[in-house]
């Protein structure tokens, strides 16, 4: 019975919140001794239980992994690495939700591709960075549908697009951005820092005034 057991170490990626509460997912599932992972949605499962859990859902036909307890959406990226799936899996998920996502949007069509290493397919098309803030883990942003556009778009703009995109954002003028060794400046722009497609910037809060007094 244990040979198929995917377990959760002590030491995981940072991304991931280990607890020895028992399973939301599968009430069979409920030693106290085992660790296991929060969800984003908050639920806790293990990675056999989600595995399931989710190819239950594909093989449904559903287009979107949700927690059967709340109903939220999950991340295919959360499942991913809560799920621990192995190569055969994730040849299945991908293959399953990619049907469907490519029906979605051209960003996560993008982002498929490049998941898939098949190619720019859409790379031509969409000009895309990443940020990185507090730490966490990268988040794309899309930021123009050509290179001239990409190019022109200012640093101001960019924090705007991802406060849009990202709930619980401070306004802009707390982030500070900062891309290899450069602080940048909000008038200035993409080309003008050599920000290219695929660059990574990270966001700093500013601490509030009087903070180092
Ligand atoms: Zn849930």
């Amino acid at each position: 019975m244990a040979q198929n057991e995917k377990k959760y170490s002590q030491i995981e990626s940072k991304d991931i919140k280990l607890v020895k509460r028992p399973s939301d997912l599968d009430e069979f599932d409920d030693d106290s001794n085992t660790l296991r992972a929060v969800l984003s949605c908050g639920h806790v499962t293990s990675a056999d239980s989600l595995t399931d859990c989710c190819k239950a859902q594909l093989d449904r036909g559903e287009t979107e992994l949700k927690c059967p307890v709340c109903q939220k959406k999950w991340t295919y990226h959360e499942v991913r690495l809560l799920a621990k799936l192995t190569d055969n899996e994730q040849q299945y998920f991908d293959k399953t939700l990619g049907k469907s996502v490519i029906k979605n949007s051209p960003a996560q069509h993008y982002m498929l591709a490049k998941l898939h290493g098949t190619g720019d397919v859409m790379a031509s098309q969409y000009f895309q960075i990443f940020i990185r803030f507090n730490d966490k883990r990268d988040s794309p942003l899309i930021v123009a549908t050509s290179k001239e556009q990409f190019e022109n778009t200012t640093i101001q703009q960019i924090k705007e697009k991802f406060i849009a995109a990202t709930p619980g954002m401070p306004e802009t003028d707390r982030i500070r951005a900062v891309f290899g060794m450069d602080q940048l400046d909000d008038k200035e722009t993409v080309g003008f820092y050599q920000i290219t497609h695929l660059s990574v910037l990270t966001f700093v809060m500013r601490m509030d005034g009087g903070s180092g007094s």
